[in-house]
């Protein structure tokens, strides 16, 4: 029996991920951030971004070990969705004066 132990793409790791994300946080996937760069690297490398009607937004990632299979991305999903979340969720409960400092970076006091 075979089939099952496939390794998966980026595009398909990023798409279990995506699936597996709450809708209601606003989590986007982001594609194309290191083009050609995943031939020989030994992890999937997938982005999502959260943003704020204020104009910020935040990016952010997860790695994912280039040797999973569906099976091995099922069992770890709770992990990685959690991972995602936490970040986005703080994200979000920031004010948007806070945003704002984080487009302009760290301010001297
Ligand atoms: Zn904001």
């Amino acid at each position: 029996m075979q089939g099952s132990s496939q390794t998966l793409t980026d595009i398909e790791v990023q798409a279990l991920i995506a699936e597996a994300l709450p809708n209601d946080i606003g989590i986007t996937s982001v594609t194309g951030l290191s083009p050609g760069a995943s031939t020989d690297a030994e992890t999937h490398d997938v982005h999502f971004s959260v943003s704020c009607q204020c104009g910020a937004s935040f990016l952010f990632g997860v790695e994912v070990s280039i040797d999973k299979t569906a099976e091995d991305m099922a069992a770890v999903m709770p992990t990685v969705v959690r991972e995602l979340v936490n970040p986005a969720v703080s994200f979000q409960a920031k004010t948007c004066e806070e945003h704002m400092m984080m487009r302009m970076g760290p301010t001297a006091d």
